[in-house]
C-alpha cells in the first residue's frame, strides 16, 4: 500500500511538471509561504536495503532547493521570522523556512553549511531523550535487526509468523510490514517492547543509536550557538502523543521544552510533533501546545501557508524534502503548492 502510494504521489509530481500544470495553479495555490521538513541530510549510500532513505536527503539537493527559491526571490526566514509575518499579516514577500526534525549530527555537518552558503537560516526540533543518549530511534532498530537477518521471527497480531529476508526486496517487504505494524500498537510501551526483542534476537544494540546519530547536549549547546541556527523542541521521547493521555501528552511537550531550555540556557518557542500525521497530532494536541505557550507547532500534514494560516500557528502543515523525490525537476513543482493542493483536495487550510 505504502509503495503503491509512493508511485502515485512520483507519477502525480512527473504529471503536474511536464504538463506545467503547476504554473496555471500557482497563482491560486502557492499560498504566501511553505515551511520544508527535513530530518538526515546526508551524502547518498549505497546499500541496497534503504527503508528509512525517504528521510535522507543529500547535500546537492538540498543546496538545488536553496538555489531555486533564491533566483525566484523567495525570503529565507527563522521560524521566529515566521510567526512575526503571520501574527502581523506581512504578506508583502513570499517566504520559506527549513525546518529538521529529530537532532541528527548530519545536520550539524552537512546541512548547517549548505545553509550557510546562502545566507540561510533552519530550525533544528530536538528530542530531549535522542540529546540525552537515552532515546529509542526504534525504526533504525527495525532497518538494523533486518538487515541481518536472512529470515525475521516476529509476533504479528499476536501470532508468531516468520518473514523472509533474504534479499533487498524481501527486506523492504519484511520492514513494511513491520513498520506499519509497530505504528498501530496501542502505546509506546508495545513498541519498545517488540523492538527490544528483536533487537536481542538479532544482536543489534539499539541503546547505542541516539548517541551514535544524534547530537548531544554539549554539542547542541555549541550548534545552537551559530546564528543561522534555531532550536525547537520534539517532545521528549519521540511517541506519539495522540496516542497518550491528556497529561502525557501534554508533559512530553512542556518537559523537553524546559530540559532543552536548561541545557541550551535560550529560550525554546517552537514544536514539532513526532510523527505529526493526523493520527499523532490532531486538535487536542494543538490546543494543549497552544496552552504550554509555544508560538508554532509545525505537523507533517502536507500543505503550503496561507493568510488563514495565522489562526493556526499550532496545526502548521510543512512541505516534506522527501529522500525518494530527490530529482531536481519537482523543486518548482513542490513550491508551486499544486502537488499539496492536489493532496489536499484543494482545501486551503487543514487544522481539523
Ligand atoms: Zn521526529
Amino acid at each position: 500500500m505504502k509503495q503503491f502510494r509512493s508511485n502515485v504521489i512520483r507519477a502525480g509530481l512527473g504529471a503536474l511538471y511536464f504538463t506545467g500544470a503547476h504554473h496555471l495553479l500557482r497563482p491560486i495555490f502557492s499560498g504566501v509561504g511553505a515551511i520544508f521538513m527535513l530530518h538526515h541530510v546526508c551524502p547518498p549510500r549505497d546499500a541496497e536495503f534503504q527503508p528509512n532513505r525517504h528521510l535522507e536527503v543529500a547535500p546537492e539537493f538540498l543546496r538545488a532547493m536553496l538555489a531555486h527559491l533564491r533566483s525566484r526571490g523567495i525570503d529565507i526566514i527563522t521560524i521566529d521570522e515566521l510567526h512575526q509575518r503571520m501574527v502581523e499579516r506581512n504578506f508583502s514577500r513570499r517566504f520559506a523556512c527549513f525546518t529538521l526534525d529529530d537532532g541528527y549530527r548530519d545536520n550539524r555537518d552537512f546541512a548547517l553549511p549548505v545553509m550557510r552558503e546562502f545566507d540561510a537560516p533552519l530550525t533544528v526540533y530536538v528530542t530531549s531523550d535522542f540529546a540525552e543518549g537515552t532515546g529509542r530511534l526504534w525504526w533504525i532498530a527495525l532497518e538494523m535487526a533486518i538487515a541481518r537477518a536472512d529470515m525475521i521471527d516476529a509476533k504479528i497480531g499476536g501470532a508468531a509468523t516468520r518473514l523472509d529476508a533474504s534479499t533487498p526486496a524481501a527486506k523492504q517487504a519484511a520492514f513494511d510490514r513491520l513498520h506499519d505494524r509497530l505504528r498501530v500498537l496501542p502505546g509506546e510501551h508495545d513498541v519498545r517492547r517488540e523492538i527490544a526483542a528483536l533487537c536481542a534476537r538479532y544482536g543489534v544494540d539499539e541503546t547505542t543509536i541516539s548517541r551514535d546519530l544524534c547530537m548531544s547536549w554539549d554539542e547542541l549547546k555549541a550548534f545552537a550557538d551559530d546564528p543561522l541556527v534555531s532550536i525547537g523542541a520534539h517532545s521528549v521521547t519521540h511517541c506519539n502523543l495522540a496516542k497518550q493521555s491528556e497529561e502525557i501528552a501534554s508533559q512530553e511537550m512542556a518537559a523537553s521544552r524546559a530540559r532543552i531550555e536548561a541545557a541550551l540556557q535560550r529560550p525554546v518557542l517552537h514544536l514539532a510533533y513526532p510523527y505529526g500525521d493526523r493520527h499523532a497530532a490532531g486538535p487536542r494536541e494543538f490546543a494543549l501546545a497552544r496552552a504550554i505557550g509555544f508560538k508554532t507547532a509545525v505537523t507533517t500534514r502536507p500543505g503550503m501557508l496561507f493568510p488563514g494560516s495565522a489562526g493556526y500557528l499550532t496545526a502548521l502543515p510543512r512541505i516534506s524534502l522527501n529522500g525518494n523525490y530527490q530529482d531536481t525537476r519537482i523543486l518548482s513543482v513542490l513550491t508551486s503548492g499544486a502537488a499539496t493542493a492536489m493532496w489536499n483536495r484543494f482545501r486551503r487550510v487543514d487544522a481539523a
